[in-house]
């Protein structure tokens, strides 16, 4: 075992992990320790955008979007949080242009900006270009551009370490323990200050556009020392991934004018019922739910469970005719292929790679596929974690950030181009908060035996010496959250997806893992890992369960109305040995009253 000394610690090297990293190490010793790669955190993949009320071209203002960011929560948000991001929007776009992010311009030169799902011009409630973009692989340059400034300041890089377990004793956080996945070796980070910036956990559904590696470290990891996570049961399906793979296709798609057809070759989204107003460009919970619904009504793609994003510039240009749509100068909004290949280079090169289809030519076969985390530890909006219901106990010395944190500003559905905004906010504030809280305290000391709980888990796995399979497990658990704690939920489904998680759980103990030795056992470390998703996913049933209405990400057949009266709440959910505890804790409004959302 080897041990290692710094103020700040951060878990996780994406776009969250990374700013805070960057911002702590300006006046604290500052280690980030990422079980990737840094450049590989899933950040990298991020297409669309960042949202900032820069208005370069039309007017916006960051009151609007904070508006629409608490409509698009569907009003679960905590609204003094989305005030505190969307007013950091702009600054924070200008420091990462400062940094050197080469973000896509307009002819003036400015910072180019896109429209996203659920952003609007107030008074006009048109669609407003808010997302700020790097061509389509924005969150690759905030990546890349974090990284590249974390070296520069001399923050300590551990690549390819796990971490398994934070060390918390009797008097508080005192570090973390980490299995350096070349040689298997443990090491112990004595800290002051831990950040978890693990990202988010979309493995555990079937069809997902997140990366392998999204399995729900940090939030499993705070459960089991008996810390809550927050709204779980809301997960954003994103309407358009690619058909059977999961794989992203951006809103930013959407935003260039793409349409979504159904079989008949219809355009449904301006069904009565749906968005006749912003049709295609309404937040994402509502285009799933549609997309859905006509898949339901047989009128996929050949009676297929797809539909079609159409791009090409014939079919863009026929309906911004049919809707009036014009450019900033007033003259009609007319596209062609090579505008399309300019603005999405990424997509179209996925798209022929793994379909062996052109955008630019042929429609892409898409269905909603599992995105995103709104929940996850709970925290202010210094990312410090909170423990309890009445917002009065934080945990000193933890912080949380990025797609595993829940400040919240989504709330039950987040917009488009709002997750990049809340890491690099978050990430910076919490960054230096983390630093504040290492200058003022003693390191707490270390215990006798500060590895013993995460070597327990470890051998518990490799020594399990049963029949059962890690791949067969984790395909069932994947299988019957999609079909049940999925884009529709109804009781008697939930239900059997719990029974069937909590059956899972049992038939894990009995795994057998052949890789015995030390080096690089990734079946090891995809046994832990699958143990994360299994408790998040019985978490978020039993939160799914018990929430009896339908809000943003969360849509019940059998409670289809959003029940302001008795669920205007935030669930908590605690692990425990018999299953999950749950509790509620009140919304933080400012100056916006729940309205039922219309797009
Ligand atoms: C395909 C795709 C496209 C997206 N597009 C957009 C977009 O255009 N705009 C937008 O706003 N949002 C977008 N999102 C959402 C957004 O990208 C993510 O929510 C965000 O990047 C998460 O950042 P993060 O820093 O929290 O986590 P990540 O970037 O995933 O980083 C997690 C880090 O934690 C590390 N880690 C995890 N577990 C451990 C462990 N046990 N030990 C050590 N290290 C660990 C990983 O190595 C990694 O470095 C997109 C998401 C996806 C999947």
């Amino acid at each position: 075992m080897k041990t290692h000394q710094f103020e700040v610690v951060v878990v996780g090297a994406g776009g969250a992990g990374l700013m805070a990293g960057l911002y702590a190490s300006k006046s604290a010793s500052t280690a980030v320790i990422s079980k990737l790669y840094p450049a590989r955190s899933h950040t990298g993949a991020a297409q669309g955008g960042i949202g900032a009320a820069l208005g370069n071209l039309e007017e916006d203002r960051p009151e609007w979007h904070t508006y629409d960011t608490v409509k698009g929560s569907d009003y679960l948000a905590d609204q003094d949080a989305v005030e505190f991001m969307c007013k950091e929007a702009p600054g924070i776009v200008y420091e990462l242009e400062h940094m050197g992010l080469p973000f896509s311009r307009t002819d003036e030169g400015k910072i180019a900006q896109r429209f996203f799902g659920g952003h609007t011009n107030n008074e006009t409630t048109k669609p407003v270009k808010r997302t700020c973009y790097a061509a389509d692989r924005t969150g690759h340059m905030i990546l890349q551009t974090l990284y590249q400034q974390s070296i520069k300041n001399k923050v300590q890089f551990y690549d390819e370490f796990q971490v398994l377990d934070i060390i918390k004793t009797d008097e508080g956080i005192a570090g973390i323990v980490a299995l350096e996945i070349a040689t298997g070796e443990m090491h112990v980070f004595h800290a002051k200050s831990i950040i978890m910036a693990t990202g988010g956990w979309g493995r555990v559904w079937e069809i997902t556009s997140n990366a392998f590696a999204y399995t729900g470290d940090g939030v499993a990891i705070a459960l089991r020392h008996g810390i809550p996570a927050q709204d779980m049961e809301f997960f954003q399906f994103h309407p358009t991934g690619i058909y059977k793979m999961g794989i992203l296709i951006t809103e930013g798609v959407r935003g260039e004018g793409g349409i979504l057809l159904n079989g008949k070759g219809e355009r449904f989204m301006e069904k009565e019922g749906n968005a006749p107003n912003v049709k295609e460009l309404a937040s994402r919970d509502v285009v799933s739910r549609a997309m859905y619904q006509e898949m339901k009504q047989g009128n996929g793609v050949d009676g297929e469970r797809y539909l079609y994003l159409d791009v090409t510039p014939e079919t863009v240009n026929k309906y911004a005719a049919l809707d009036g749509r014009t450019r900033p100068d007033g003259t009609p909004y007319v596209v062609t292929g090579e505008e399309i290949l300019g603005k999405l280079p990424d997509i179209i090169d996925f798209c022929e790679t793994y379909l062996g289809v052109n955008p630019v030519t042929d429609p892409m076969p898409v269905q909603p596929t599992a995105h995103y985390g709104m929940g996850g530890i709970p925290t202010d909006n210094y990312g410090r974690v909170v423990v309890d219901k009445d917002r009065k106990e934080i945990m000193p010395g933890l912080y949380a950030v990025g797609e595993n944190g829940c400040v919240s500003v989504h709330g039950s559905n987040r917009l488009g181009s709002n997750s990049l905004l809340d890491l690099v906010v978050f990430g910076k504030f919490s960054g230096i908060e983390a630093a504040n809280h290492a200058k003022n305290s003693e390191y707490i000391p270390l215990p006798e035996n500060p590895t013993e709980y995460a070597e327990q888990q470890l051998d518990a796995l490799r020594n399990a010496d049963g029949d059962e399979r890690l791949s067969e497990i984790g395909r069932e658990m994947k299988e019957v959250m999609f079909e049940h704690v999925g884009v529709f939920r109804v009781e008697e489904g939930m239900k059997e997806a719990l029974e069937k998680i909590r059956e899972l759980k049992v038939r894990f103990k009995n795994i057998k893992i052949d890789d015995k030795g030390k080096q690089f056992n990734m079946d090891l470390l995809n046994a832990w890992e699958l143990s994360n998703l299994l408790d998040i996913a019985e978490v978020t049933t039993a939160a799914a369960l018990n929430r009896k209405e339908s809000r943003g990400g969360h849509a019940r057949n059998d409670y289809q109305e959003r029940d302001d009266e008795n669920w205007m709440k935030h669930t908590l959910a605690w692990l425990e040995e018999d299953g999950v505890r749950l509790d509620y804790k009140d919304v933080v409004f400012t100056k916006f009253e729940p309205k039922k959302r219309v797009y």
